[in-house]
């Protein structure tokens, strides 16, 4: 990777944007192409600014994410768009002769009731989450073509799976955003409002895993050094918390003294969803930033987010 030309394909996204913030303290040349002239979902495109920049390495951190809700409402953007972007950039990739590519999928792709923590070979044994099935069949399409670009013309091309992420440039949207930012704003306006109470989605028991970017960013590039391989490899922090206990911790973090109260009109989405990050630890990397801390941090941005 030292000396390369790195492309990190969705540098405007939380993912992306945390990566090229851990890059620029590599001997690295970053490439980045703006939204605006390279539209990832035409191939001709894509190949075409693959053959005028040449990358390296690629890392594809583009794809259409969102939560629970947005997932049920947009089908067809989480199938299609994360399909028609990650073949359309890891073609012209390997045709362009690039040696690694860095896939980034989710935890999502496992089974629903996969055993716990989840162990990398657990993919494709049981049926999916049906809340996020669109967004999970997208991404096993995209390990497996990864996984295939090896097997048939071995290039080192690999995939991590990251656990549940938020951090600097998440969505805030209440709608549409994951469970973290969701509750940072729901615990920003419940303060300043002085309410009694705050609405949690669903029952509060399922428990999740959760990692802030910047420390996958740093997984990121020890994986780009460390790792190459067909099998997939999780990034997770190895501490789960059930929502209620998230809840709370956001609550405290926020200042905010508000009773919580659950919504069972809303999904609870898979029971526990904690990755076996074990692979990953044996070969060198942990992670460094605990929830409260990535909340703190977090919530410093959602606050500079907001006054913008
Ligand atoms: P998931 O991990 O794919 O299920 O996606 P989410 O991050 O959207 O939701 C995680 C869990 O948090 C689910 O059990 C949700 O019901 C619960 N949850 C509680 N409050 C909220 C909220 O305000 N927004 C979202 N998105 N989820 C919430």
């Amino acid at each position: 990777m030292d000396g390369r030309r790195i492309w990190v394909v969705g540098h405007r996204g939380m993912v992306g944007s945390a990566i090229v913030r851990r890059l620029v303290r590599e001997p690295v040349d970053l490439l980045t192409a703006p939204r605006a002239t390279l539209d990832l979902t035409e191939q001709q495109e894509v190949r075409s600014w693959v053959k005028a920049n040449r990358p390296e390495v690629v890392v594809l951190a583009a794809a259409k994410v969102g939560g629970i809700a947005a997932n049920a409402r947009y089908p067809v953007d989480f199938l299609y768009d994360n399909l028609t972007m990650q073949t359309n950039v890891m073609r012209a990739a390997a045709d362009a002769g690039v040696q690694k590519f860095l896939f980034l999928g989710s935890s999502c792709v496992y089974p629903k009731f996969a055993d716990q923590p989840i162990h990398e070979s657990a993919l494709l044994t049981g049926p999916l989450e049906p809340t996020n099935q669109w967004y999970a069949v997208a991404k096993i399409a995209g390990l497996k073509l990864a996984e295939a670009y090896r097997v048939q013309h071995g290039l080192d091309f690999i995939s991590a799976m990251p656990t549940n992420l938020y951090g600097p440039g998440d969505n805030y949207d209440l709608e549409s955003s994951h469970v973290i930012p969701a509750l940072l704003r729901k615990a920003v306006e419940a303060r300043d409002a002085g309410a009694e109470t705050m609405i949690v989605w669903g029952s509060g028991t399922p428990r999740r895993e959760f990692m802030h970017v910047d420390d996958l960013a740093d997984a990121l590039v020890f994986v780009l050094r460390h790792y190459s391989d067909a099998e997939h490899i999780n990034i997770g922090s190895g501490v789960d918390v059930t929502i209620a206990e998230l809840a709370q911790t956001v609550c405290n973090v926020v200042g905010c003294n508000a009773t919580l109260q659950f919504d069972s009109s809303r999904p609870d989405g898979t029971p526990r969803k904690l990755m076996d990050s074990g692979k990953l630890s044996r070969l060198g990397w942990s992670s460094r930033i605990s929830l409260r801390d990535g909340l703190v941090d977090a919530l410093r941005h959602f606050h500079t987010a907001d006054a913008a």
